[in-house]
């Protein structure tokens, strides 16, 4: 008989060790110094290449463990060891992800290595989808992918923003609409391989957070990909049309696909910058003196530490159950991906945001990591699905009503 258990198995232990040391040693030295440069650590995404963390094999590695937890567990080590500089690391995962969910095994064997290349060449990837008008409304997508069948290309146009890694990655997965009376169901996501000409980066936005991570808009302006750059073929995109077009229910739409998938995955970072804070804080407090004696002797100050471990560690439990749900073909049918990432998102801004008040005046003062820490969770509210979507998907999905 099946044993339930919560202990991590020999695998996963081992990684959670090894991208703990990487964190430890290599990004946390570093992780000021990014953030006040706002710009891509290539020299720590090089690192993590050469000891294998960055690249295609351990994506391949991660996604096919049996239990689904390597991956949320190194993620929440790389976020422990700064934010900014993981979702530097971590920004072509999430154009793989596009690949894996819509692409052919065949693609995903041609295109999924290039995501990252090799330590001596690395390649990045980016998934790009939000618009200037169509952020958490994806079905409004303007960006418009027109077929040329005498040349077998298909033709991009459109304004892609707040891409992670857009216009400086070799890779971008582009999600386009092929025809825009259906919605999302006339959506599909094409390859755009490196170097293809009409495609190019927009303005480079400064941020509140995560500033080690490049974010920009990604032009396309006849923006030509060969017709097998489309992600799952002609064929499957045409059946798929054609169903949508009689009103047949479809399975899922390509960017909601790859988002559902990826959830649980963005909650575990947000865990990894909350238990950054909750450790850092709880020894400070037993360090800091006032009134003669240590702050934390303090019910006021316990109780918030009491509470911040006990909203991680329910995070934690959130992370790993979608996360082993998704591996094991479980169907979300409370929306349990979305819950994950909600509940680790706002509980990421809330712990930070306490561990800014315990260490007081040096809570505010960028000499400590806490006010970069708090900087950094406030995008988990935000980018893959806001809060508010994250609760209206969990609300469809427990009650079956259309809410709005
Ligand atoms: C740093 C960063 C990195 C990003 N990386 C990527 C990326 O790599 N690829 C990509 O495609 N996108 C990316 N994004 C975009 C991100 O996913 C969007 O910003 C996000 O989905 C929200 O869209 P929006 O900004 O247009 O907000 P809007 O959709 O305009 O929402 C504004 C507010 O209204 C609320 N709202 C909207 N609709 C509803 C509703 N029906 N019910 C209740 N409330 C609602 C929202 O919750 C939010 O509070 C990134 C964004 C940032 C900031």
């Amino acid at each position: 008989m099946a044993e339930f258990s919560l202990d991590l198995n020999e695998d996963n232990l081992q990684i959670q060790q090894w991208v703990h040391d990487f964190a430890e040693n290599v990004m946390r030295p570093a992780a000021h110094e990014w953030d006040e440069r706002e710009e891509t650590p290539w020299p720590i995404i090089e690192e993590a290449a050469k000891i294998g963390l960055y690249s295609f094999d351990f994506q391949a590695q991660a996604f096919s463990e049996p239990t689904g937890l390597m991956f949320p567990v190194a993620l929440e080590e790389l976020s422990w060891g700064d934010a900014g500089i993981g979702m530097a690391i971590l920004g072509s995962s999430l154009g793989l992800a596009g690949i894996a969910s819509n692409g052919t095994p065949e693609q995903l064997m041609e295109w999924g290595p290039q995501c990252f290349g090799t330590p001596d060449k690395i390649m990045t990837a980016a998934f790009a989808v939000s618009e200037p008008d169509a952020g958490s409304d994806v079905s409004s997508l303007r960006t418009r992918a027109v077929y040329d069948e005498a040349k077998d290309e298909w033709v991009l146009n459109g304004t892609k923003t707040w891409i992670t890694n857009g216009g400086i990655a070799d890779i971008h997965v582009v999600v386009a609409s092929v025809d825009p009376e259906l919605g999302s169901r006339g959506q599909a996501s094409f390859i755009v391989p490196p170097g293809t000409p009409g495609l190019s980066m927009g303005q480079k936005f400064q941020k509140m957070g995560i500033r080690a991570s490049h974010t920009a808009e990604v032009v396309l302006d006849d923006c030509r990909v060969p017709g097998h750059c489309l992600l799952g073929g002609k064929e499957k995109l045409d059946e798929k049309l054609s169903r949508a077009r009689q009103g047949i229910k479809s399975s899922g739409q390509a960017a909601m696909k790859t988002f559902e998938a990826t959830r649980p995955a963005v909650g575990a970072q947000a865990l990894g910058i909350a238990r950054a804070a909750y450790e850092y804080s709880l020894e400070y407090a037993k360090e800091r003196k006032a009134f003669g004696r240590a702050i934390i002797e303090n019910q006021s100050i316990a109780f918030k530490l009491a509470d911040m471990k006990t909203r991680i560690d329910a995070s934690r439990l959130l992370v790993w159950r979608a996360s082993w749900m998704g591996r094991n073909g479980k169907e979300f049918v409370a929306g349990e991906g979305s819950m994950s990432k909600l509940y680790a998102g706002e509980t990421a801004v809330y712990v930070t945001e306490e561990a800014i008040q315990i260490l007081g005046g040096y809570g505010y003062v960028r000499e400590y990591p806490v006010e970069r820490w708090h900087r950094d969770s406030k995008i988990y509210t935000i980018f893959e699905g806001t809060s508010e979507i994250q609760r209206l998907i969990i609300a469809r999905a427990i009650s079956g009503v259309h809410i709005k």
